[in-house]
């Protein structure tokens, strides 16, 4: 019979089938494979649909089937949108709907496939044109929230803000506490009025919502314990119709992260962590998407050297805003840190963040970066750029107190100190008490009948009801 796979190599009888269309981007890649693989260990057999651009490499996955998405179009569209966010997710959309090749593929699929009939759809909640392929071929879908469930509750309240006067935000009122999603305030939100038109500002905002409110049900890479107001709020909202899946964190209930990885990681950096002191590194990363301007490189650069602190930065080529290339760092840093500093490309992040050396992480909050950081006990020093970055950011400081935000302009001597604050002293003690407690907290939710678990059983339940 064939068998679907536990990953320790046991086959479990295939129970149902699924299909996985990921948005092609590292923080929303890992997330679906991740799924696709707790899926996959309790029966349920995947095919990842994707596309030619920041494709997964099947060799990686030899557990799933794997269907490029067969489109010029799609392909022309992607490399034409500028950067490697928003623009580049409404022209994959665009793409799909027009060349209907979401639909070609998804139908061949379904034709294709042994029995049983693939159940759904799992799509990122960004991905409405596939979600309409799918609508037209009668396969209902469920969507992938891959960030936080406050984020999933802000994308949904923007009427709601609008209509209070926090949006569009005034200046002098960055600052003004949202009182109904505490512990938000005015400066966290993601304002579309900042960059684009009207009418694209309220598109982007109504992806994820449009997409969950026509779905069977959706699933977020949080767990109970974590987010429980604001979980509830979204359950409140849709209703018994669309049930909400909490199965956070996803990267360690399929442990397929790093096969998921788009760039080479650098484990030299490894073998650098063994050569330092417990506790004492600080890691460095801003993730796949965000770029930073010249200025506040070199002033990152010149903070890290002056702290005194070991550390790992990841300086990945295109980093610095207006080129694609490996970034120069400034002149005479090297001399400066010497064997202090390890700078890689790209790194074994999930394993950097395990390492004992490790103290603390300076981070743009992803929230798969944030997950990592919070499943390693690791405090944070968040920078957060964009998108649901603030908002996570907010809750690191303010909710789970496992961390600090550095606000305002970036400069070294800013920087320097808040290094000192995370890594030294009393405050840092009481902070890592509390990151320990909320390690507990997500372990007990990976185990047998913890809260995760359960939501993972309730979604296969659900998914072979559809
Ligand atoms: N990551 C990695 N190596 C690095 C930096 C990041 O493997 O050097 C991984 C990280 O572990 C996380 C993902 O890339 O799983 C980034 O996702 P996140 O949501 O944190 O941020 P994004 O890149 O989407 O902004």
């Amino acid at each position: 019979m064939a068998g679907a796979g536990d990953g320790d190599g046991r086959a479990v009888p295939v129970r149902g089938r699924v299909v996985l269309f990921p948005l092609p981007f590292q923080g929303h890649l890992s997330p679906m494979l991740q799924l696709a693989g707790a899926l996959h260990a309790r029966g349920v057999a995947a095919t990842v649909l994707h596309t030619d651009y920041n494709a997964p490499d099947p060799a990686a996955h030899p557990e799933f089937a794997f269907v490029a998405v067969p489109s010029g179009a799609v392909s022309a569209a992607l490399a034409a949108a500028p950067g490697d966010g928003i623009a580049k997710i409404m022209a994959l959309n665009a793409a799909i709907e027009a060349s209907g090749c979401a639909r070609d593929a998804l139908a061949s699929v379904i034709s294709g496939s042994a029995p049983p009939r693939p159940a759904c759809l799992v799509i990122d909640a960004a991905l409405p044109g596939a979600q309409k392929a799918a609508a037209e071929l009668g396969l209902p879908t469920i969507v992938l929230h891959t960030g936080s469930a406050a984020a999933f509750r802000l994308f949904r309240s923007y009427a709601m803000l609008r209509e209070k006067g926090y949006l569009p935000a005034k200046e002098s009122e960055l600052n003004r506490p949202i009182k109904e999603m505490p512990p938000l305030r005015v400066s966290d939100l993601f304002d579309p009025s900042k960059y684009f038109n009207e009418e694209m500002g309220n598109k982007i905002l109504a992806l994820s919502t449009e997409t969950t409110t026509n779905s069977s049900g959706a699933v977020v890479n949080t767990f109970e314990a974590l987010e429980t107001p604001e979980l509830q709020s979204v359950r409140d909202e849709l209703g018994a119709t669309i049930p909400v899946f909490a199965i956070g964190p996803l990267h360690k209930l399929s442990n397929n992260g790093d096969r998921s990885s788009l760039l080479e990681q650098d484990r030299s950096c490894i073998e650098w962590l063994d050569t330092k002191e417990p506790g004492s590194v600080l890691y460095v990363s801003f993730g796949s998407v965000v770029r930073v301007n010249q200025d506040d490189f070199t002033e990152v650069a010149w903070g890290l050297a002056n702290s005194g602190r070991p550390f790992l930065w990841v300086v990945r080529p295109g980093l610095v805003a207006g080129s694609s290339g490996k970034p120069d760092l400034p002149d005479g840093f090297r001399e400066a840190v010497e064997d202090r500093g390890k700078m890689v490309d790209w790194a074994p992040q999930a394993e950097v963040l395990a390492h004992h050396a490790v103290g603390g992480f300076w981070t743009h909050n992803g929230w798969n970066s944030t997950l990592e950081s919070i499943f390693e006990g690791v405090l944070m020093l968040s920078r957060p750029s964009f998108g649901d970055q603030p908002v996570t950011a907010r809750y690191v400081q303010e909710t789970w107190r496992t961390g600090f935000l550095v606000e305002g302009k970036v400069e070294r001597g800013k920087i320097e100190k808040a290094i000192r604050r995370l890594m030294e002293g009393e405050e840092a003690a009481e902070v890592k008490e509390r990151a320990d407690e909320l390690k507990k907290q997500m372990l007990m939710c990976l185990e047998d009948g913890g809260s995760t678990q359960q939501a993972v059983d309730k979604l296969v339940d659900h998914i072979l009801s559809l």
